[in-house]
């Protein structure tokens, strides 16, 4: 067996069953273990703390399967971690066929994300760990759900920090078609599995995509019309479509990604939403924004779901000025009475601090604006409440007048 003995005082967060052991805090390594072997984690005293995967090349030197010493790390053990795991979202399926079935860490599976996307499952084995255990896992996945493919995604930059080759293509059944058919809360979305973003599609956004859903119909019950509403960084149109259902008259889908656009133009057809109400720009949201503004152009409702601006901690500062700047000038674009939908998904910019930049944008537009509701991911995206980091995605809902 091949023991990490950690240094004096870095026992303390294993103990809290934080899940990462970073490179700083080993003392030494007894034993030469391989890329994801399972080690076990001592205190400078040799007390047990945790088995762990190793991860000989990343900062994150082992991430932990379990606190209990009794327990083995074996087919029978990830099978209970996986079944646990998709039992927790039986419920989901009701409303959607769109489903994160294992959220890494959060399901005491560091490293591994599956996205069920109709019968197609979608994995990255994001961590060293679960990268040794692919094969077992893959077989696993075949005999405890229903799906009839496995796709392996596992070509982010997670990868890289890991030291893992990068893979994007079939573990086992059917070629997934070009696109996959989903159906959220009555809306129709198309997904491309082999390059579509992370997994395809941004499962973590059901919930707020239903609320965009309400406020469309709210909207047109109360103006006897339905809004105008601007959806930045749009992506495959997840929003446009929500909003669209809910009744909207006019959705503006903005990205810089011309592949993006041309999905979520195929899937407002695939909803029978025509150009006269669904409509497409290629172009910077940062550049689109200030041409609005100088053009007078307003909206009754801006979402603001831009990618992670913040990496890590380090990039903090710069991005803190990118999310006010968007903020600022997507607050400037509103009506009097409107919503402005405004997220962050670096996990370097807790919710607090996220608060406090949106403070900040609404000062300087001197306008009031009231938090309706909050964001986070849906109930497959549990947080573990030993883990801050889950939390990655937050959000807010403003009503904003002048
Ligand atoms: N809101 C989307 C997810 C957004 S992902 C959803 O719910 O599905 C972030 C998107 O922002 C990507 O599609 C990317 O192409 C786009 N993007 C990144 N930087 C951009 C920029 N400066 N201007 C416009 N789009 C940008």
């Amino acid at each position: 067996m091949i023991n990490l003995v950690l240094r004096k005082g870095k026992e303390k967060s294993l103990l809290r069953r934080h899940p990462w052991v970073y490179d700083t805090a080993v003392k030494r390594v007894e034993g030469d273990p391989e890329l994801g072997e399972t080690v076990r984690v001592l205190s400078f005293d040799g007390r047990f703390l945790a088995w762990a995967a190793y991860s000989p090349e990343s900062s994150i030197r082992a991430r932990c399967w379990s606190f209990n010493e009794d327990e083995v790390i074996d087919e029978a053990w990830f099978e209970k971690k996986l079944r646990h795991a998709i039992e927790a979202r039986a419920n989901l399926w009701e409303r959607t066929n769109a489903v994160r079935v294992i959220f890494a860490e959060n399901d005491g599976l560091p490293g591994l994300v599956v996205d069920q996307y109709d019968n197609v499952l979608v994995a990255q084995f994001l961590s060293a760990g679960v990268h040794r255990h692919k094969a077992l896992i893959a077989k696993l996945l075949k005999q405890i759900t229903n799906a009839v493919t496995l796709w392996d995604r596992s070509d982010a930059s997670a990868c890289h920090r890991e030291g893992l080759p990068l893979n994007n293509g079939l573990l086992w059944g059917e070629e997934p078609p070009e696109a996959v058919e989903v159906v959220e809360d009555g809306v129709r979305y198309g997904i491309d599995v082999r390059n579509g973003h992370k997994t395809g599609f941004y499962v973590d956004q059901r919930e707020s995509r239903l609320t965009a859903q309400k406020a469309a119909e709210a909207f047109r019950k109360k103006h006897g019309r339905g809004m105008r509403a601007l959806n930045c960084f749009s992506y495959t149109g997840g929003f446009s479509l929500a909003l669209l259902k809910g009744g909207a008259d006019e959705v503006i889908s903005v990205d810089s990604s011309q592949d993006a656009l041309d999905m979520a133009k195929r899937n407002a057809e695939r909803n029978g939403f025509g150009e006269d109400k669904a409509k497409f720009v290629c172009e910077d949201v940062f550049q689109y924004l200030r041409r609005m503004r100088d053009a007078g152009e307003t909206f009754d409702l801006v979402i603001l779901d831009p990618p992670k601006f913040a990496s890590s901690h380090r990039h903090v500062t710069r991005a803190s000025r990118a999310y006010k700047d968007i903020n600022l000038l997507g607050l400037r674009l509103l009506e009097e009475g409107g919503q402005l939908f405004t997220f962050s998904c670096s996990g370097a910019i807790d919710v607090d601090l996220f608060q406090k930049i949106i403070a900040g944008a609404v000062f300087d537009a001197g306008c009031d604006a009231w938090a309706v509701g909050r964001f986070a991911g849906g109930e497959d995206h549990p947080l573990l409440m030993t883990y801050p980091e889950g939390e990655y995605l937050k959000g807010l809902h403003l009503l904003v007048r002048s």
